[in-house]
């Protein structure tokens, strides 16, 4: 938002002079083009006596340390006004001082509870944070000054942003009736023009016949574009941006980050490094130059469909698995959505989840684990994770099901299909992959807390409590699910086509399922009713029960837990995570010794999607006694998509019941997977793959393994064997 309008609506014009200028006037030229006679206005405002008016010329002139130190002076004074504080809040804002700034705006409001515009400071620093509370602070600007575009500009901007169109046309529309140069307000309606694939043309005339300088709404476009998943798109407004304010460093920021985005990395550091050197030092800009630099810890592997970028210190062990999945989950989506992708996907994988979370920096509601742009997919490492809080294999289904929609619906898409969809893919392909219903989704399920389809984006963009982005997915995947159970799989796909169409979700709804929005809601209502309704509705009764369980278990009441485990289990039998009825049963089963019923209960929580590595574990070593070798091979696989990392134990068991079964390959992946795990008994592990390679009759492979544990080891005895074995065959086994 242009800082004029907030000036203008102080009421603090005075008439500039040869001598003298107020702040107002100086905006006002500014807003209608960086000019020489603007620079020459702040640099008479920079010679005032007023430290105020001081602070405001040097801000101006981009001196921000000055600026910043004026304001300092400036509110220092007896009687200040609170506007002081709420324009030193502004710069403060906008040179990435959010937490202080909204002390300075909400000092103001103390002061002078009637400030419209410390309001509107709040909700500035409340939109970047994506905490949902930006609206309410808007509504109450504009109660307090009804005359003043800004706050409606900035309404526009969140609609948007929630993919709410009517309501960002309506906003923009009343700013601009308001105020004729609401600049931000055109933009708004440039960036709507474009999302529905429009000419934005007269929207951008009137902005250049107000501003022809005004880079900040190219930019506000761009970023829309890029919030609606248009990445390419958005470099094209951050480029005009840049353009028109060759010196907007927040634009040449903004450009880096999403050409990185893109899979680049040289003009991204040009362009990052820019702005750096201008003093745009903000979170996005200085973290991404950091993650830049740490590229050259990553390997990079390149076949025709992939590309993966793994950390050196990784490659070895996480390389085979992610490869092999990669390409089951592309031979499983090219038949699912019928189109092969048009170019390869690269696929990052970072091990510090910090790297990855700047990869998703001013995204709201995006990936706590991965985020896709277009073809680039980055995710987390299974190491950035406790063993048992993260699936990589379920995580690499989802974001490649991003993958393919975006690119068939050219970035088209609302959030909520595509998360509902990528959270359907994931139970799709495993039952014990779908998505979990939390305590906080059985509570937005007992509140009755579910959106509309047609508002569902909201939950991720704007969530109005802080577990409903995680509600969003569970509601938006069981959407996916109630479709696909009742009209069948393929009008998934259906609707993928239409939303690529440009249909919105109404019109997507009412063309592909035949029914209209509110009932299409009231039938998804009634089917979750039916499903978790009764659990929904026994949730407190399941907590109270679930202490009284916890309590008899620390005190080794083994009868009475193993006696009324299975009624609470029924109450609620998706929770899997801590303090879960299965571990208390099964510990109960252990210590009287019932093996069956251990090995059972350990089973339901397996499929129940529980994935505690130790109960997993201990699961296939119960199987395994049993003589099940492979239902212990299966339960040790699902643990490779947990947590693959650390564990040299889980692939030696499992490269043991491979080879023990003849599984070869498996074997001899897995044996690799505990080399390349550096274990203690590194010889060892050498020998092991040895003898799969051995076993598989890829003799140069056995030698090579074994010569490596020779090296090792030069005095192991069974490798010793082994290579004599390999050299000459000739030589019967001793
Ligand atoms: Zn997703």
């Amino acid at each position: 938002m242009t800082r004029a309008i907030l000036i203008l609506g102080l009421g603090l014009a005075c008439a500039v002079s040869a001598s003298v200028a107020a702040p107002a006037d100086c905006w006002v030229l500014r807003k209608h083009g960086q000019s020489a006679e603007s620079r020459s206005c702040f640099e008479r405002l920079m010679r005032s006596r007023d430290a105020w008016f001081r602070a405001e010329g040097f801000w101006g002139l981009e001196e921000w340390d000055q600026a910043n130190e004026q304001f300092r002076l400036a509110t220092q004074q007896a009687g200040v006004e609170p506007v002081v504080k709420v324009r030193w809040g502004r710069l403060l804002h906008e040179r990435f001082n959010s937490s202080e700034a909204a002390d300075l705006f909400r000092e103001a409001l103390a002061k002078d509870p009637s400030s419209a515009e410390a309001y509107v400071g709040l909700a500035l620093v409340s939109a970047d944070g994506f905490d949902g509370k930006a609206a309410g602070y808007l509504a109450k600007a504009i109660e307090l000054n009804p005359k003043s575009a800004e706050p409606h500009e900035l309404l526009a901007d969140l609609a948007l942003e929630n993919d709410e169109r009517e309501m960002a046309a309506a906003e923009a529309d009343k700013a601009i009736a308001l105020s004729y140069d609401a600049l931000d307000a055109l933009a708004i309606h440039a960036a709507l023009e474009l999302l529905a694939d429009r000419p934005p043309d007269a929207w951008f005339d009137k902005i250049r016949k107000i501003n022809p300088g005004s880079g900040e709404t190219y930019a506000r476009v761009a970023r829309q574009l890029e919030l609606h998943y248009r990445y390419e798109d958005a470099v094209v407004y951050y480029r005009k941006a840049i353009e028109a304010a060759p010196r907007l460093w927040s634009a040449h920021s903004a450009l880096g980050v999403d050409l990185m985005r893109l899979g680049q990395d040289d003009e991204p550091r040009r362009e990052l490094e820019l702005s750096y050197n201008n003093g745009y030092r903000d979170a996005a800009t200085v973290n991404s130059l950091r993650l830049l630099d740490s590229y050259k810890n990553f390997d990079t592997i390149r076949d025709d469909t992939t590309v993966l970028k793994l950390d050196k210190s990784e490659t070895a062990l996480l390389e085979p698995y992610l490869q092999s999945e990669l390409h089951a989950i592309l031979a499983t989506y090219q038949k699912k959505y019928k189109m092969t992708l048009p170019a390869p996907v690269q696929v990052e994988v970072y091990p510090n989840h910090e790297d990855f979370a700047v990869r998703t920096m001013g995204m709201p509601g995006l990936g706590a684990l991965g985020v896709t742009f277009g073809e680039v997919v980055a995710m987390d490492s299974p190491s950035a994770h406790r063993p048992g809080d993260f699936n990589w294999g379920a995580t690499l289904w989802h974001e490649m099901s991003h993958v393919y929609i975006l690119t068939a619906t050219n970035h088209r898409v609302p959030r909520w299909f595509t998360e509902g969809l990528a959270v359907h893919e994931e139970g799709a392909h495993s039952a014990e992959w779908r998505d979990r219903l939390t305590p906080e989704v059985m509570a937005a399920i007992r509140d009755k807390k579910l959106l509309p389809v047609t508002r569902l984006d909201r939950g991720f963009v704007s969530p109005e409590y802080p577990a409903q982005v995680i509600v969003s997915y569970f509601q938006a995947g069981a959407m996916c699910d109630f479709v696909a159970e009742k009209w069948g799989e393929p009008k998934l796909l259906d609707m993928v086509h239409s939303y690529a169409k440009l249909l919105s979700t109404s019109e997507v709804v009412r063309q592909n399922l035949g029914v209209a929005p509110e009932d299409f809601d009231k039938q998804y209502l009634a089917w979750i009713e039916n499903k978790y309704g009764a659990e929904a509705a026994h949730f407190d009764q399941w907590r109270e029960k679930l202490k009284v369980l916890i309590a008899a278990a620390q005190q080794k009441q083994f009868d009475a837990v193993l006696a009324q485990g299975p009624g609470v289990l029924a109450l609620y039998p998706e929770y899997v995570d801590t303090s879960n009825v299965y571990e208390l049963m099964a510990d109960a089963d252990k210590a009287k010794g019932d093996k069956a019923a251990e090995t059972a209960t350990l089973l339901a929580y397996e499929r129940a999607g529980g994935e505690s590595p130790n109960l997993l574990k201990r699961l296939a070593s119960l199987q395994e006694d049993a003589g099940k070798q492979e239902e212990a091979t299966a339960t040790l696989e699902q643990l490779i998509y947990i947590y693959p990392v650390h564990d040299d134990d889980l692939h030696r068991r499992l490269g043991d019941l491979l080879l023990a079964q003849k599984h070869y390959d498996g074997a001899i992946r897995e044996y690799r997977a505990l080399v390349a795990s550096n274990p203690v008994d590194k010889a060892g592990a050498q020998y092991e793959l040895a003898q799969a390679y051995f076993a598989a009759n890829e003799k140069d492979k056995a030698e090579e393994s074994v010569l490596a544990a020779l090296e090792t080891a030069p005095g192991y005895r069974p490798a010793q064997k082994l290579l004599l074995q390999l050299q000459h065959p000739q030589i019967p086994k001793q």
